[in-house]
């Protein structure tokens, strides 16, 4: 399904078609590496989301734009961390698709 130049994401589990766009891969997509960042991350979330926990390090439905501006706008420099990581999750995903997929996310990575 990911060959087709579709925008669904290939980090989500499961059967669900979730379209991949900057508000998934922040705060929708449940690639369960993507949902372990989220949570080392959690102290950015919780002012914002309600729903965000860390038994459900993310959110069920889409939340308006206003609120993905105000989380990206905040001052924070743990938030460009964040940023950085996710986007190495998601370009090391696209790369590497099924071949051989680094292990170096389980060790080495380091600390915060
Ligand atoms: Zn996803």
């Amino acid at each position: 399904m990911k060959s087709d130049g579709s925008c669904v994401c290939d980090q989500c589990p499961g059967e669900d078609e979730h379209v991949q766009n900057e508000v998934h891969a922040l705060l929708i997509c449940q690639d369960h590496r993507v949902c372990e960042l989220r949570k080392h991350f959690f102290f950015l979330f919780t002012p914002f989301f309600e729903d965000f926990s860390a038994a459900q390090p993310f959110l069920l439905q889409q939340v308006n734009n206003q609120l993905v501006h105000d989380f990206l706008s905040q001052q924070n420099t743990r938030l460009f961390l964040f940023l950085s990581e996710l986007m190495d999750l998601f370009v090391a995903g696209r790369d590497q698709s099924a071949a051989d997929q680094p292990n170096n996310l389980a060790e080495g990575h380091p600390p915060l």
